[in-house]
């Protein structure tokens, strides 16, 4: 005889990310944290990427929890089965132009799903740049609490921008700006950042001569966005981005700072949620092994994350650095990393390299940054890979591609002393002489001090009454249960 199903009486989240890799992850993170303090969590994904899950996981490998459920919505981008990164201004505007309504709806059918054990919907985590959330928020009269997976000094670049364009810094008059140390301009008004920040070191969109620019308008007006939320999340802590911080204060007063996610404990029994990833390209196992055979520190990491691409040209001068360098090295090709073609190295650097070097296509990169044979990764500087490379006690040379990530490489080479910087323009010699520094090199030596030390600094953050152990008990109490 049939019963009827209980009703649950949890909390439940509605966690939905902006449908790119480096927002997934820690979308991922921070919605298993709350299922582990008691919330049921209905995770929203698009349907490409949710097919491309499936495809790199398995077809069951998210349906292992009762209380931890996937959906999806459309992005409003033409059906596509390809399994790449999708074009990020149109992801944009798509998705801020057609999300608002299946979300709604999906809401709606949470709230009244027949035979469901899911209890009615108390709150949504939205990702930062996917705002019109708020509006269905405000139609459900529950709490928003949105999630800029950015770094705080990221942030507040974008909400520096409408004082940028105010102030004429942007659109530049023509792009021979660029080359023509125009970037070099000293930025001493900016509240939070230090006096010598420049133009260069401000979130990359503003390199436009279009006054229209797209990405501009929309970020400027997403970090504003963030003073309608209930609160503002970050995945930083305060010892790490205190200034900064400080300053989106005068936007959203309310900000919890709850990182370095990935290192706050969940108990290792839990094996059905720690078996639910994200990686929306198959990860090469493999690639453990083979650390797993080399001498502590010895081995450079590289790898550019889910959206860089590089020309034929910039590909061939990181392989022969990395080839003169005669060091170890575990570099991460994706399929589509090299715009517009299949990634070709040159036949004598895969001859000279055989022994030394291992290539692969897609990596668990937490792991690989906690390896114990890792000296130092040679990243994009994307936020997750910065935090991950903290949280692992790694250093970084750092090819900011774009975004945020010229915030973060300055940061890291600057205020943190973890990182050296390699010109965007990059040429094979820089590329030898500084992983050499890196591995070998006095400057390299204290890089991995001061990255020890953060690396302390953020376990202390994450540790029982630590800030962001603190602040994650006060968001679920406060926020989210409105005890
Ligand atoms: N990542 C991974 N394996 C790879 C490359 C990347 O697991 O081979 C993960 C990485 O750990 C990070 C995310 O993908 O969590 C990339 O995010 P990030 O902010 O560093 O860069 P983005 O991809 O957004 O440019």
């Amino acid at each position: 005889m049939g019963s009827t199903p209980q009703i649950s009486t949890k909390p439940h989240a509605v966690c939905i990310p902006y449908p790119a890799q480096g927002h997934v992850n820690p979308m991922l993170k921070l919605a298993k944290l709350l299922h582990y303090k008691g919330f049921h969590i209905s995770f929203v994904n698009t349907e490409y990427n949710h097919t491309r899950l499936l495809r790199s996981r398995g077809p069951t490998a998210l349906d292992g929890l009762a209380d931890f459920r996937f959906y999806t919505i459309p992005d409003g981008l033409p059906p596509s089965d390809a399994d790449a990164t999708q074009d990020i201004p149109s992801l944009c505007k798509s998705t801020q132009e057609t999300c608002l309504e299946p979300f709604c709806k999906l809401i709606t059918k949470l709230n009244t799903a027949s035979g469901s054990h899911a209890p009615p919907v108390t709150c949504i985590v939205s990702d930062g740049v996917m705002s019109f959330t708020l509006k269905a928020a405000e139609q459900f009269g529950i709490p928003e609490v949105l999630f800029w997976t950015t770094s705080a000094c990221g942030l507040l670049g974008y909400l520096n921008y409408r004082q940028l364009v105010e102030r004429g810094y942007t659109p530049l008059k023509d792009m021979s700006y660029v080359a023509n140390g125009y970037l070099e301009t000293k930025l001493d008004w900016v509240q939070g950042m230090k006096k010598d920040i420049k133009l260069r070191d401000i979130p990359s969109f503003i390199r436009t001569t279009d006054p229209n620019d797209f990405m501009v308008k929309y970020l400027g007006g997403e970090s504003e966005a963030i003073a309608k939320a209930s609160v503002l999340i970050l995945n930083t802590f305060d010892a790490l981005e205190q200034d900064a911080v400080d300053a989106i204060k005068a936007v959203q007063h309310q900000i919890y700072t709850i990182g370095p996610l990935m290192l706050h404990q969940i108990p290792n029994n839990n094996h059905a949620l720690k078996s639910i990833g994200s990686n929306l390209w198959k990860e090469e196992p493999t690639c453990i092994d083979w650390l797993n055979k080399k001498e502590p520190n010895s081995v450079v990491y590289v790898n550019f994350g889910s959206i860089t691409v590089m020309n034929s040209q910039q590909l061939t001068e990181f392989a022969f650095g990395l080839a003169n360098s005669k060091k170890h090295f575990l570099w991460i090709i994706r399929p589509d990393l090299v715009a517009g073609e299949s990634a070709m190295l040159p036949p004598e650097f895969v001859a000279e390299t055989e022994e030394r070097g291992m290539l692969a296509s897609w990596c668990p990169q937490e792991e690989i940054l906690k390896h114990p044979t890792v000296g130092g990764f040679l990243t994009h500087s994307g936020w997750n890979s910065t935090v991950e490379s903290i949280s692992g006690g790694v250093p970084v040379i750092c090819w900011p591609f774009f975004a945020e990530q010229q915030t973060n490489c300055r940061y890291s080479c600057v205020e943190w002393g973890i990182g050296m910087e390699i010109d965007n323009d990059v040429k094979r010699d820089e590329v030898e002489g500084l992983v050499r520094e890196l591995m070998d090199g006095e400057k390299g030596k204290e890089m991995k001090r001061n990255v020890v030390e953060w690396k302390r600094k953020a376990e202390v953050a994450v540790g029982v009454g630590g800030s962001s152990f603190v602040n994650l008990d006060k968001l679920v109490a406060e926020v989210l249960l409105g005890k």
